[in-house]
């Protein structure tokens, strides 16, 4: 099946079970100071869950767009180095506000799965919530015993608070979840190991990955801490469908899937490089080289569709909030495609033919912006590169200057501060040193990078649940300004 017959199925199958199929929600959310960016499906049910929102219909179901780079959930460090973590990606989802409960939820994902898509019950895992002594809270006996109507004994993993207990925020409703796990391993992965699936789950083995986590809300936290059962009980689930693709067209990257070929062979052309598959990889053994570029390319096809969804979602790149982040991301991958791909002018604009080909049908808004989405991307990466070649002038003085000292190496000081005002990653840095035969001192650059995340960590307090309540005399967010600069400067009220 191709990517975009999974999409629909999916949308089929939950049709058919009386939901109603619901357009994704923006990406970039305008109206929640507690939230920059959808990262769940169900940020846009808040009101539902906590009662303010009609309910109906009761059984709703999507895909949604989100991105996971600020915040509780924040991967942008994974992407590209692994193969199952992007920034931005569609979470499917199916919902009940008060309709079906455990039995419901858990029939419905094994019947897709099994039944639908034909995946392999024998590589699946499913895990339930161990229960919390200490807060009273018994194991998820109740999600065991449908899950046992279809899967056996030793398929069945207890799983702890972290991964198998969902909380909004400190209040507010959570409770227990199950994940589906996926073991995709090679029979030779499997041989080599000796390790089955089920010890693998939550391990970050990156053949053996979570595709699907449903929440059973059952629970409403009040602000003593104590527990008392919601007035209505919800079903929440996400699906990675970049993973469900990756599971169903046999694949052991989600970059290889067809959600990601077109964009990494349109790399390949501009760049004149080869990208090698996981299959290529196992065949035979790739350089750190081939490995650098195989990186670069899945950061550049990642950050492109981050990027290209936030412009047309109506955030621009700024040097405030929102923007400030899609200017990052942009960022990060003008770096990869410059210092490992060799792009020394703007590369990812020129992508995006690409990705409107391939996702413009699902998401209309993509091909209604193009025109605006690749001015900008240019823009932006024509003026960071100006911004590289400063640096890159500012490191040959600095290597002028050991040369004339007959020192060999370049302090780490002058390498995090490339880092810091040129955006230069130590990466880089090396390598371009390297090439001068010079070295860097890498103790010297973390213990300055160390020294910076200190201070950010002290700044960034804001986004580190789901969403927040807001209490009287704290701020609700009513709109933004911009500058001449195209910077968007938030407005707040307080809350009386
Ligand atoms: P993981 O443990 O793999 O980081 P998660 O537990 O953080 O995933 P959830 O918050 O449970 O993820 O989100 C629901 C589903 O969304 C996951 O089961 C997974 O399939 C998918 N997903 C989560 N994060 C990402 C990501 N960064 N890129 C692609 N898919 C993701
Ligand atoms: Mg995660
Ligand atoms: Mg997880
Ligand atoms: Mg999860």
């Amino acid at each position: 099946m191709t990517a975009k017959e999974i999409r629909d199925s999916f949308k089929q199958f939950f049709e058919s079970k009386q939901h109603a199929i619901v357009p994704s929600a923006p990406m970039v959310i305008k109206d929640d100071p507690t939230l920059m960016f959808t990262n769940a499906g169900m940020n846009q049910w808040k009101d539902i869950i906590l009662g303010t929102r009609d309910p109906e219909p009761r059984r709703r179901a999507d895909t949604q767009k989100c991105l996971r780079v600020s915040g509780k959930h924040n991967d942008l460090e994974e992407v590209g180095h692994d193969t199952y973590h992007h920034t931005m990606f569609e979470m499917l989802g199916n919902w009940s506000f008060g309709d079906y409960f455990k039995e419901g939820a858990i029939d419905m994902a094994w019947e897709y799965l099994v039944d639908v898509l034909k995946l392999n019950p024998e590589d699946l895992y499913v895990t339930v919530f161990e229960g919390s002594p200490e807060e009273n809270i018994p194991r998820d006996d109740e999600a065991a015993k449908y899950w046992s109507k279809h899967v056996p004994a030793d398929h069945i993993i207890n799983g702890n608070k972290h991964d198998n207990f969902w909380e909004m925020g400190d209040t507010g409703p959570c409770g227990p979840c199950s994940e589906i796990h996926v073991d995709s391993r090679t029979p030779e992965q499997r041989k080599a190991s000796g390790k089955s699936g089920r010890e693998l789950v939550n391990q970050d083995d990156p053949q053996v990955i979570e595709i699907w986590n449903i929440v059973f809300m059952q629970f409403n936290r009040k602000a003593d801490g104590s527990l008392e059962p919601l007035s209505m009980n919800v079903i929440d689930t996400g699906m990675g469908f970049e993973r469900l693709v990756r599971m169903m067209q046999g694949k052991h990257s989600n970059y290889d899937t067809d959600v990601f070929q077109p964009i990494i062979k349109a790399e390949q052309q501009i760049t004149g490089l080869k990208y090698t598959t996981f299959e290529e990889e196992t065949e035979n053994p790739i350089s750190k080289e081939q490995d650098d570029i195989n990186v670069a390319m899945r950061v550049c096809a990642d950050h492109l569709r981050a990027v290209a969804f936030s412009i047309a979602d109506g955030q621009l790149p700024s040097n405030a909030k929102a923007g400030y982040v899609i200017r990052r991301i942009l960022r990060r991958a003008v770096r990869y495609a410059y210092t490992f791909l060799g792009q020394k002018e703007a590369f990812l604009y020129k992508l995006l033919p690409t990705l409107v080909e391939e996702m413009g049908d699902a998401f209309p808004e993509l091909k209604a912006q193009q025109t605006l989405i690749a001015k900008v991307m240019k823009e932006e990466e024509d003026s960071f590169l100006r911004t590289l070649e400063k640096g890159i002038g500012m490191l040959n003085d600095a290597m002028e200057q050991l040369k004339a000292e007959g020192k060999k190496e370049l302090d780490g000081v002058q390498a995090f501060r490339l880092f810091d005002t040129y955006g230069f990653p130590l990466d880089l840095t090396e390598l371009i040193c390297r090439e001068n035969g010079f070295t860097v001192n890498e103790e010297q650059f973390n213990t300055e990078m160390q020294k910076q995340k200190d201070r950010a960590r002290n700044a960034a307090a804001v986004e580190n649940s789901d969403w927040v309540e807001l209490q009287p005399g704290e701020q609700q967010f009513v709109g933004y300004d911009y500058t001449e600069y195209e910077c968007r400067i938030l407005r707040y009220r307080k809350v009386t």
